[in-house]
């Protein structure tokens, strides 16, 4: 999204909301289940409760702003995903989403595996005891340090993204007396977005080794000559927040056309095919994601069709759902600072966070849904932008949402399904602290990520 400077006057009178914000929800204290977590309800008060716990005494105990994530349908998802792809397939949560030590144990717990791409989520997931063997180790641009650290774990996977570090993993596990299980990761050009995809000959993007070319090729090629690494299969991620398998089928259609290629050329056949992650969730009630069974015998038949049409052995599949798996689950409340109507234009309604704690809205323009969660209120709809405290106008949480029109400071709103790519990506811009990350069960609720403190600051800059 670009924003530009341009004089007041037309740009500011499109105030008119596009799509499915032109006409306000029937009950606006309505709560659909497809985008708040499992064990959201009200009360008889008409109070928000999750796991049993109400968010006024939350906001009360932990403070606001803060992301709450209820525990046991992060557990349902990620066991639905396992169960879904049984034991013929590995389902790897992508911990880029959201990773802490509490949620590596409930993923271990759970049975699934886990993708990290960092020394800092490595070093996480370590600390928090999932089996090296269970975890893959992605990035454009490992550093040796980071390499060296992941082959001495001995980490299940690496997964290689150009020909430099080919050659430079192996030559890590040499040096240790390694031989480093890797998949490859190539592209395969396709483009996948929410509701198309596009399959181009190229893809124009830092990730992975082209297909085209013969690149890839000739990238499995040198990897398959070389004694430190040992070949298990190749990587394909094409997108995220895809709704259309379709973008999926193209890409297995290329990946198994590469298999077949190095089986022909090299009288090899590799065993393994992962298939990223990229799964969509409801952000908004516009949107419908599949279920982790569809998805996973969709996928299945794909790369059985054309693995049976290519006359070879099929892989076993590995998936890599982030957003899938901890989006929906969690939700961050907030607490209204001001109420200020801009006449004939709508209300900018400021909380206490922004984009420090989601920055999807100002970098992707993404779209959530807002709620009054602190009581009922039969109030007129108000057309709304919910914003944060930041020093910037683009400081946007939900950019086009009916709130009702009573609604006043010390109101507690909740935006569901920021449990992906919201605290992840938080940062400390105009030194706002990070929220904390409260993890609630059976009407106990636990902190896993603290919230950080002025001192937390100060500690860092050490003058
Ligand atoms: C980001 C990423 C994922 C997870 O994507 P989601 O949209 O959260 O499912 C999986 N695999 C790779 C390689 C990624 O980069």
């Amino acid at each position: 999204m670009s924003r530009s400077a341009h004089p007041a006057g037309p740009r500011h009178a499109d105030v008119l909301p596009e799509g499915h914000y032109s006409a306000p929800p029937a009950d606006l204290n309505a709560l659909d289940p497809k985008v708040w977590a499992q064990t959201v309800r009200r009360d008889e008060h008409g109070v928000l409760t999750v796991g049993g716990i109400d968010v006024k005494q939350l906001a009360e105990e932990f403070g606001t702003p803060a992301y709450f994530l209820d525990e046991d349908d992060f557990r349902a998802r990620a066991r639905a995903w396992r169960t879904a792809f049984g034991d013929d397939a590995d389902v790897f949560y992508a911990g880029k989403a959201f990773l802490s030590r509490a949620v590596v144990r409930w993923l271990h717990e759970e049975g699934l595996n886990l993708d990290v791409c960092s020394g800092g989520e490595l070093a996480t997931a370590l600390s928090a005891g999932m089996p090296a063997e269970r975890i893959a180790f992605h990035g454009n641009n490992k550093s040796t340090g980071e390499i060296r650290r992941a082959v001495e774990a001995g980490v299940g996977r690496i997964v290689l993204d150009s020909f430099q570090e080919i050659v430079r993993v192996a030559h890590i596990a040499q040096e240790l007396g390694r031989r480093q299980r890797v998949q490859i990761r190539i592209t395969v050009g396709v483009e996948a977005h929410t509701h198309e995809f596009i399959a181009t000959a190229h893809e124009d993007q830092k990730f992975g080794i082209p297909l085209a070319g013969g690149q890839a090729a000739e990238a499995v090629r040198r990897a398959l000559q070389l004694d430190g690494l040992e070949l298990i299969g190749i990587h394909s991620h094409i997108g995220s927040q895809i709704f259309d398998m379709s973008g999926f089928e193209v890409a297995a259609h290329r990946v198994v056309g590469l298999l077949r290629e190095i089986r022909d050329k090299h009288g090899v056949e590799l065993p393994e095919i992962d298939l990223g992650g990229g799964l969509g969730i409801a952000y908004t009630s516009d949107d419908d994601p599949r279920e982790p069974h569809e998805i996973a015998k969709a996928l299945t038949e794909i790369v059985t069709r054309e693995c049976e049409s290519a006359r070879l052995r099929t892989p076993r599949i590995s998936v890599e759902p982030g957003r899938a798996i901890v989006g929906p689950t969690a939700f961050t409340l907030y607490e209204v600072g001001t109420v200020k109507p801009l006449d004939g234009l709508r209300t900018y309604v400021s909380v206490d966070g922004g984009m420090s704690d989601n920055i999807r809205t100002a970098l992707y323009d993404a779209e959530y849904s807002v709620s009054l969660v602190s009581r009922p209120s039969d109030a007129e709809p108000v057309l709304c932008r919910v914003v944060g405290k930041h020093c910037e106008s683009g400081d946007i949480v939900v950019k086009d949402a009916f709130l009702p029109g009573d609604l006043a400071p010390g109101d507690l709103l909740a935006v569901p399904a920021t449990g992906a790519y919201c605290r992840s990506m938080a940062s400390n811009y105009n030194h706002v602290l990070r929220p904390p990350v409260v993890a609630v069960r059976d009407g106990e609720a636990r902190v896993i990520v603290r919230r950080e403190t002025e001192e937390d600051l100060l500690r860092l800059d050490v003058g």
